[in-house]
């Protein structure tokens, strides 16, 4: 990818039983997410699908996931499944 034109609109979707796999896959790799998650972070309401993005950081081919919403609730929270594993607000 030569651009970043795109970037913020969802790459797929993904039901609810991969979006917490994924996310439990995250976290137990990285388990310093947790506290992240839990103090910036609020549950995510019950949904059958969710979106999935493309990571944003240069040389990760990693997956956002969501993991909650924002404290604000203007954005969804979401932990990326690639080596950067790094959280972004989408
Ligand atoms: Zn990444």
């Amino acid at each position: 990818m030569s651009s970043n034109v795109g970037q913020n609109y969802p790459y797929t979707s993904e039901i609810e039983s991969d979006r917490a796999a994924a996310v439990a896959a995250v976290i137990e790799a990285h388990p310093e997410l947790a506290g992240t998650i839990a103090t910036e972070a609020t549950p995510l309401d019950a949904s059958e699908r969710w979106w999935v993005w493309k990571c944003p950081t240069k040389g990760c081919r990693g997956l956002l996931h969501a993991a909650g919403y924002s404290l604000e609730k203007h954005a969804v929270f979401v932990v990326c499944d690639g080596t950067c594993a790094k959280t972004f607000l989408r």
